[in-house]
Parts: structure tokens; sequence; C-alpha cells
């Protein structure tokens, strides 16, 4: 059911906040073992909390299921990470748990993701396999696979996840769930643990367009801890949703159809256009000519930044410790040779590299130029259209394990998600239909829908439009 299904029956009595969490505890019993999608969970607090909900705030009595690199109060926050998952626990709430909580929420289980949120399958995290609801064979997508996993499983209501280059919106794609990444500084950052930190953004996964706009509306807003969040006015997300199309422009880059896509993919997107174009849009054809330095540029930024947060993970002030060092050099090492994973030594390998002296301008200085590139591309583009449609990633749910030792390939894939991140604006991912994969079972397919900076509420307004 829906937020405000629920809502409804919570208000009319027939539903409690407790009956919901013990009814949600049963399919998670259930289903989760096969899925894979929750690391933790505390029923106890969460029913001590539904002994307290306020039913008269907007998400009163509503559960909701968080990635586990967002601090909540007492609980765990791996990270998805060996290096955490040992004994650290959240001595705060991070402030969109703490906004949550003001709009009545009950945050209730920790979901897996790849580690420290780098990858795009969930195969990244170090603690255990998140399979797709869809096809257990096959990947949620990721790094917040767990949140959509679950949403899509119907063992939570809806989820937080991050996205630093599509980790919301690629694993919505790939379980048929809303997945929507704020514009860059719309939400508070302060208690997610940081990523990259110019490219991170905490959002909503859902089941439905309206359950996005009610999340985004408890989390947004300025919060003088994040230096980054801004101090613009939170316009009402929810009283435009149902304006449609009629007479917006819809800008279809042509860069982002090219070789590589799956058929089945750019059929599902382009019916999903024609829908619009029905309902009364106007479709253009546009381009953002820099598309094709955006993985390059990202996979220089965000390691770049990515070795610079993660120094913190030093063997003494937080998670792992590696026993009987040497010295204090060979405790830093040994704990974070001991504590993290492939994916993000390899990280750590090249962001350290790019902004060593002598290589700093020529990498690190030089995606910074092409970053502004790509910003400007889309500058561009929204001084002709309203908002962009395109594909969000370039097919369905792979198998797992199929590029276990490609993580080049693995890059590639994210593609048409990475640039709204570099250029900070907002993006959604709204299923449009399911194709047939290797002659595998129905997966679903997502249309990506971008919109200029703090645009959020035009987007999800098209983004309903489009799922209805
Ligand atoms: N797949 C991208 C990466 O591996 C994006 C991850 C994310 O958005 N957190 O970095």
């Amino acid at each position: 059911m829906s937020i405000s299904t629920l809502r409804q029956q919570l208000l009319s009595g027939e539903i409690t906040p407790a009956s919901i969490l013990e009814r949600l505890s049963g399919e998670i019993a259930a289903r989760d073992p096969r899925t894979g999608a929750y690391l933790s969970r505390d029923l106890e607090s969460a029913l001590a909390e539904a002994a307290n909900a306020d039913l008269s705030l907007p998400l009163g009595g509503i559960p909701i299921a968080i990635k586990d690199n967002i601090n909540v109060l007492g609980q765990p926050c791996t990270c998805g990470s060996k290096f955490l998952a040992e004994n650290y626990t959240s001595p705060y709430d991070a402030t969109v748990i703490r906004k949550l909580r003001a709009a009545g929420a009950i945050p209730f289980g920790r979901m897996n993701q790849d580690e420290f949120a780098m990858g795009s399958s969930t195969e990244n995290s170090a603690l255990q396999t998140t399979r797709n609801p869809h096809d257990p064979e096959r990947i949620p997508g990721g790094s917040s696979g767990g949140s959509a996993a679950a949403v899509a499983d119907l063992t939570a209501i809806a989820a937080l996840g991050s996205d630093t280059g599509g980790s919301i919106r690629q694993p919505a794609s790939h379980c048929g769930v809303v997945g929507l990444k704020p514009s860059y500084g719309r939400v508070s950052r302060y208690g997610l643990v940081a990523f990259a930190s110019s490219l991170d953004q905490i959002g909503p996964l859902t089941r439905s367009v309206g359950d996005a706009a009610l999340i985004l509306q408890a989390i947004a807003g300025f919060d003088p801890a994040d230096s980054t969040c801004l101090d613009a006015p939170v316009p009402d997300y929810l009283s435009g949703l149902n304006d449609g199309v009629k007479g917006l422009k819809l800008g279809v880059p042509k860069e982002y159809f090219g070789k590589g896509i799956d058929p089945g993919v750019r059929n599902n997107v382009e019916a999903a256009i024609q829908k619009l174009a029905a309902k009364g849009a106007e479709i253009v054809e546009i381009s953002l000519p820099h598309t094709e330095h955006a993985v390059a540029t990202y996979y220089v930024i965000a390691p770049a930044e990515a070795s610079s947060n993660l120094s913190r993970f030093d063997g003494i002030r937080y998670g792992h410790r590696a026993a009987n060092p040497a010295n204090i050099l060979d405790l830093y090492k040994k704990s974070r040779e001991e504590g993290f994973g492939p994916e993000v030594k390899r990280r750590i390998i090249l962001g350290t590299y790019v902004l060593s002296s002598g290589y700093y301008d020529a990498y690190y200085g030089r995606a910074q130029k092409v970053r502004t590139l790509i910003r400007r591309d889309f500058e561009n583009a929204f001084q002709q259209v309203d908002a962009i449609v395109s594909p969000v990633a370039p097919t369905p749910a792979r198998k797992i394990g199929a590029f276990a030792d490609d993580p080049l390939h693995e890059y590639l894939s994210d593609i048409f998600t990475l640039s709204a991140n570099l250029a900070g604006i907002p993006g959604i991912s709204v299923p449009c239909g399911v194709t047939d994969f290797d002659g595998g079972k129905s997966l679903p397919t997502g249309l990506q829908i971008l919109g200029p900076h703090l645009g959020e509420a035009k987007l999800l307004q098209i983004a309903r439009a489009a799922e209805g």
C-alpha cells in the first residue's frame, strides 16, 4: 500500500503503527532470507517508537527503511563494510533521520549496500548478497540495492538511499520502483557517511511518485550542520503533482540513445516518452555534447574525494583495529588492509594517484574543468526544455557475478546517471515496463527524468504523469 493509503487506515483506526511493523516483520521473515536486503533491524525499539507515534504528522506511524550509511542514534551503521561491522554504533541521528522523526516516521531496518556506496550492484557489500526480487540470480543494482530490493519485495514501505553517481536511480530502475536524487544542497548530508562530498545526496526509494514527494517534503531544507545545504525555501511538492505535462517541453538527448543500449530498454523508454507526448508534452531532440567524458570525469573526481574522506578510517577512531601492530604506521596499514574490500582499495589508490603531485593538474584539475563543461551542457539544455528524459541504465539488471573481473565495464554502465551528480541537478527514475533479457524473466526498466537545479516539483509532476 502507498503511504497515503496507510495513513488513511491509520487515521480511521483500521490499523496501528505497531500492526504495520508486525506485518512488515512477517513479510521480512518470509522473503528476506532469499532477497537479503536487510543487514539488521530492531523491532523492539521501533515498536517503542510506534507506541508514541503522533498520527497527526504527515508521516505519522510510517516505518521507513534506511541505507546502512546513514546514522541513526544507537544503531549500527556498517556502510556494507567489515571496517564498521564489528563495533560501530551511531552516536547521533543524521539530519534526515531527525527530520523523518519530526514528521512522525519510524526508522526501521538497515539496508545492504555496496561498501561505502562504491558500486552499482550491491555485490561490493562485504557483508551479504542482495538479490533482485524479480529474479534471484540477478543484482538489485546499487549501491542502494538493499533499499530498492526491499521496497520492490514489499518488505519495506519506503526507504532512504544515497546517490553519488546513480545509486538511488539505478537500483530503483533495476527493481521497478521510484527513486529520487534531489538537487545538490536540497537535502542535508549531515550524518551520511561521506563517499564523494561534492556529489553525494540522500533521497527516497518508494513504490509511487506520490510517496517520493511525501518523503522529500519531510527531509528537504536548510541545515546549518551541512555547509553545502542550501538555505532556499522548500516548495510544496504535493500540490502540483497531478498537473500533468500539457505544454511542457521534454528534451531527448541524442547522446543517451547510442550504441551499447539494450533494445528492450530503448523500446520501453521510447514508449514512455511517446506516452508523455500523448498527454500533451512537446518532445524535442537536444544535445549534451560532453556526455562521452562523464564516466572518465566522475571516476577521477569521486575516487579523489573518497581517498580523502576515507582517510578517517585509520584503526583508531572508528571501527576495525588490527591486532598486535609493530608501531602506529603498521596499525594504520594493517587496519586498512584488513578492513577495506577490493573495490574500496581500488578507489583509494586511484584517488590518491590523481591527487598526487605531478598528476594533480593532468587528472584532478582537468576533470574539474570538464565537470564545468558538463554542467554547462545542462544549463544550455534547460534554456530550451523543462526537463530531460532518458534511460537510467543501458541494460536491465545483469546476472550476479557477471562483471566480477571487469570493473571498467561496471563503471561504463553508469553513463546515464553520473552527469546529474556532476552538474548538481535532480533526477528521478520511474518504472517504465518490463523487458525480456537474455531469454530470462521479465525485468523492470526505468525512465530517467532530469530537471534544472531545485526543479524537484516539476520532476515529480512529470514522473507522476509517466507513472499514471
Ligand atoms: N556506481 C557509482 C560508483 O560506483 C555510483 C555509486 C553511488 O552513487 N554511490 O561510484
